[in-house]
C-alpha cells in the first residue's frame, strides 16, 4: 500500500471500472472538489489515456476523445443522466457534498473553506 495516498489508498483497488454509488456521483456533479478527491484515489498511469476522458455520470474512463464522444451519445449514458436527474437528493448528501460531514475525518477544515468557491467557477 503506497503510503503517499494515505487512508484513501485502499480505494485504488477499485480501479477505473469500479461501480460508483449513485449518491457519490450526485456529489461528483455537485462538487468539483468531491470529484477530484475521487479521481485522486486512482493512479493516472493505470487509467486509459491517463484519465483524461472521464464521464462523470457513469464514473467511467475512456481511452480517447472518439470513444468518449460516442459514449456520451449512447443509450447507457443517457439513461444514466436521466436517472441522476430523477434521483431525489437528500439533505444529508447535500451536506456531504459541501464538506459539512466527512467520511474519513481528514482535512476537514481545509475543504470547508475551499469547496464553495470552487463550485462557483465550475
Ligand atoms: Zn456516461
Amino acid at each position: 500500500m503506497p503510503a503517499i495516498r494515505g487512508t484513501q489508498s485502499k480505494r485504488k483497488a477499485r480501479r477505473y471500472a469500479a461501480i460508483r454509488d449513485i449518491d457519490q456521483i450526485h456529489d461528483d456533479m455537485k462538487s468539483r472538489r468531491h470529484l477530484e478527491k475521487h479521481l485522486e484515489t486512482m493512479a493516472p498511469e493505470d487509467l486509459p489515456a491517463m484519465g483524461l476522458h472521464y464521464c462523470i455520470p457513469c464514473a467511467k474512463h475512456y481511452s480517447d476523445e472518439t470513444n468518449f464522444t460516442r459514449h456520451t451519445k449512447g443509450k447507457p449514458h443517457k439513461r444514466r443522466v436521466k436517472q441522476l436527474q430523477e434521483e431525489p437528493y437528500s439533505q444529508k448528501e447535500a451536506e456531504a457534498a459541501v464538506g459539512l460531514t466527512t467520511d474519513n475525518g481528514r482535512k476537514k477544515e481545509d475543504e470547508d473553506m475551499t469547496v464553495e468557491l470552487e463550485d462557483e467557477v465550475k
